[in-house]
Parts: structure tokens; C-alpha cells; sequence
């Protein structure tokens, strides 16, 4: 269904907006056999985050033979630490996952957001079957049988299914008529990288501080990336202060056990905010990535959720050889990716929640659960299971119910 009539192009499927999840959603959907449109700009070059993807993420990552040339960049993730750095009343003990525990290498990889970028655009260059608009949608209209959209350079694009990847601030979403949750919090992540003296034992540690998490995720060799999530004031101290006084603060924070450490990078800054919307699909249109859900960066989500994203789009799509927005493939993905979302976005802003609370109540109940994770294997090993891959620690403790499960 490739026609083209004036600057008027018929499409089945377009996907908006060219970061990380809709390149992945680009790929994974030639990979099934479909040919598809990506409109948007090139990703931002100047992206200093890493992300820390999981391992189900690395495993979709192989499926779209994309993981082979990522590799190379990316850094095992073999254990994950958590350390109380509040000077509260009630402080929790220190907890430390290893991947050995659950019979797995690693947790997954750290990937610099522009190693990340680039191997997933060259990827979409090389496959004929993804025509690369680098252009902007101004307006998106949805009609019963398509969604037509005007690019600024003036084309007219028709699809019958609009994936829209156009990130917290989806246009899309909005055109589609799919209201939001929004919120912020009084929180910065300050991101940088940095070199240390000591190896990193390809630990991930956290602390939990008054602010928010401060996190040390692994990179190669004796190199680590920190995502700082403090109040707005601090974060602007951090942000244009001198890298040796920078070093000599984080190195304090984390207790001296990478050694002396230097600044590598730049620090940018990230202001956090929480969006969720109320539909993850309608007319015609399906949210995925930070389009379909935003929350803070603890425990490594935001991105390792887009993946399942465009899972569960290959499978909806799957519901209609010959209409691949029909309202039953707009029904599909509602109703599967609405209770890991909702769950994923309940947690994540609950725990951000209870470091920023000074309510007793809050710090009893977090010290109770990590006191509990750090003491009774079989439930720290269900956590990580379910962290990992959700669903996946009720399969194991409970093997009779998953055979029994449709
Ligand atoms: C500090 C920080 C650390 C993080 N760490 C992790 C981590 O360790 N692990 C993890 O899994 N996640 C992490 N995340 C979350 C992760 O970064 C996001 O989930 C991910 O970047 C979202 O990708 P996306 O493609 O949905 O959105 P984006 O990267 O925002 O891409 C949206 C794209 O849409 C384009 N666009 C917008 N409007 C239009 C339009 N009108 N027409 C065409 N294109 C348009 C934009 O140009 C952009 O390229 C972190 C987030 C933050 C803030």
C-alpha cells in the first residue's frame, strides 16, 4: 500500500518521533515483515545519560539483531547495591543483589545514550524496508480509517496506524484525543561520567539520600556514570561548579569506595516529572516510550519499559493481518500494556516518594521492606526475578500456577 499522489503519501504505518523507542519500534517492525515510515529528527548527539537496560531489554535488543553492535559499548551489570545515606532516625540496612543469586551473568548492561543512538540509527539507515524522514509532524488528524499528518516542510502523510514515539510531550497523543496524569517533583538528576582509582566489581550502587537516589552505574574499565537527583538549588551548585571540588563531593558521598575519582564529562541536568496517560492507545494511535509513561530514574525503568512497549505492539499488531490500527489492534495493546505501566509507575513514584517523605511512617515501611530483602532469600530472589522480568517471580515461586495459567 505505497502510493504517492502530489506531496500526499498513503502509508501503512508511520511511527513519530526517531529516539531510542521508535527506532526500536522501527526495527522490531521490519524485523515481522512490515514496512514502515520513521519521521523525526535525528537524536540529539550531546545526550551524556547512560542507560542501564535490564536483561529482557538486551534479549529484545538480540531478537531485532541489533545487541552485536552495541555490545562493545555496553557494561555488565553484575550486582546491585543499596545504601541508606540518609542521616534519619530510621535508617535501612545496606542491601546487595548479586546476579549469581537468581543464576543469571549479569542484571544487564550500562550503554551510553549516544553509543545507544547511533548503532540503533545506523541500523535504521542500512534496512531498506524503514523509509527515514528527518522532518517534524505539525499536526497530526485522526479520521475514522487513518491518521493524516502535515509535516513543516509541507508533505501530507496518510496511515492507518500512527505509532507515536514523540516523547513526554507527545503531540500525538494529545491529537488522539488521550488525556494525561502529570506531576513534577522538587527534583534535578545532575548526570555525569567519571574515572576512579578502584574497579567498580561491575556493581551498581544507590544511595538513598533526603533528596533522592544518587547512583553509580559501571562503565568499561575504572570509568562509572552517576545520575545525582537533588533539589533544584543543589543541582544548579553542582551543575557550574569546579570538577575538582565536584570530585572531591562525590567521592565524600560515596564513602571512598571507587578511591579518588575525576569528572569525564560535562554535567547536565535533567528536572524529574511524572506523566501516565489514561488510554495507551486510541484512534488509530499507540503510545509507546516516554510517550505512554515518564517517572523518575530509580532502578533503571524509563527505557527497559519502551522495550516491552514494542513488544507488545509486534503482538497487537499481530491481531489484524490487514488493518494494522484497527480498533481491535488499538483494543489489544490498551488492555496488555495498561497493568505493567500503571504498576511500574506506582512503585517507581512510591519510593521516590518515601525518600522524600520525613513522615516516620514512610521511612518504618522502607527500612521493613529492605530489612526484609536483605534477610529471607527466597523473597529477595522474587524481587529480582520480578524487577527483571515482570511476572517472572510469581512463575517461580509458584510453578503449578503457571502451567495451570492460559
Ligand atoms: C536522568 C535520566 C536517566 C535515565 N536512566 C535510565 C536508565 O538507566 N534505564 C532506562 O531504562 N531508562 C532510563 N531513563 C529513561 C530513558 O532515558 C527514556 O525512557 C528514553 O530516553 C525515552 O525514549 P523515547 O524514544 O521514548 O523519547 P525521546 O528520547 O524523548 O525521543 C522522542 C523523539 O521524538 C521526537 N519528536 C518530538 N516531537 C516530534 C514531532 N512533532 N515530530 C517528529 N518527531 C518528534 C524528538 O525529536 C525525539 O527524538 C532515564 C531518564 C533520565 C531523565
Amino acid at each position: 500500500m505505497m502510493q504517492s499522489q502530489n506531496n500526499i503519501h498513503i502509508r501503512d504505518i508511520i511511527i513519530s518521533g526517531g529516539g531510542p523507542a521508535g527506532m526500536m519500534a522501527a526495527l522490531a517492525l521490519t524485523d515481522q515483515g512490515h514496512r514502515v515510515t520513521l519521521i523525526g529528527p535525528a537524536t540529539d548527539h550531546d545526550d551524556r545519560r547512560t542507560t542501564a537496560l535490564m536483561m529482557p531489554a538486551i534479549d529484545f535488543l538480540r531478537s531485532i539483531q541489533t545487541w552485536d553492535s552495541i555490545e562493545p559499548t555496553a557494561t555488565a551489570l553484575k550486582s546491585m547495591r543499596i545504601i541508606d545515606g540518609t542521616s534519619r532516625l530510621i535508617r535501612s540496612p545496606t542491601v546487595t543483589f548479586h546476579a549469581s543469586e537468581i543464576d543469571e551473568h549479569a542484571f544487564g548492561y550500562n550503554i551510553p545514550n549516544a553509543a545507544l543512538n547511533k548503532k540503533l540509527s545506523d541500523q535504521v539507515s542500512s534496512i531498506a524496508h524503514i523509509e527515514r524522514i528527518y522532518d517534524t509532524v505539525e499536526t497530526y488528524t485522526p479520521h475514522s480509517d487513518m491518521v493524516e499528518m502535515q509535516l513543516s516542510g509541507g508533505d501530507i502523510y496518510k496511515s492507518r496506524l500512527l505509532i507515536a514515539a514523540d516523547g513526554r510531550n507527545s503531540a500525538a497523543r494529545d491529537a488522539a484525543d488521550i488525556k494525561t496524569k502529570r506531576w513534577s517533583y522538587p527534583q534535578t538528576a545532575v548526570v555525569f561520567c567519571f574515572s576512579h582509582e578502584r574497579s567498580h566489581h561491575f556493581t551498581s550502587t544507590e544511595f538513598h539520600t533526603e533528596d533522592g537516589p544518587f547512583t553509580q552505574v559501571p562503565l568499561q574499565g575504572n570509568r562509572s556514570s552517576l545520575v545525582w537527583v537533588a533539589n533544584p538549588a543543589l543541582a544548579q551548585e553542582l551543575l557550574t561548579m569546579d570538577k575538582d571540588k565536584l570530585a572531591r563531593i562525590v567521592c565524600e558521598k560515596m564513602q571512598y569506595m571507587l578511591g579518588s575519582i575525576s569528572i569525564d564529562t560535562e554535567p547536565q541536568g535533567w528536572p524529574l516529572s511524572g506523566l501516565v496517560p489514561h488510554q495507551f492507545a486510541a484512534k488509530r494511535t499507540i503510545l509507546i516510550g516516554e510517550a505512554a509513561h515518564v517517572f523518575p530514574p530509580i532502578g533503571a525503568q524509563g527505557l527497559n519499559l519502551g522495550t516491552r512497549d514494542v513488544e507488545t505492539l509486534i503482538r497487537a499488531v499481530g491481531n489484524d493481518r490487514f488493518d494494522p490500527g484497527s480498533p481491535k489492534v488499538i483494543r489489544a495493546y490498551d488492555r496488555s500494556r495498561r497493568p505493567d505501566i500503571l504498576a511500574r509507575t506506582g512503585s517507581v513514584d512510591a519510593l521516590n516518594r518515601s525518600l522524600l517523605s520525613s513522615m516516620l511512617p514512610a521511612q518504618i515501611a522502607r527500612n521493613i521492606g529492605l530489612e526484609a530483602l536483605r534477610r529471607v532469600p527466597p523473597l529477595r530472589a522474587f524481587f529480582v526475578r520480578e524487577g527483571l522480568r515482570p511476572g517472572s517471580g510469581f512463575a517461580k515461586c509458584l510453578p503449578s500456577f503457571s502451567r495451570k495459567a492460559p
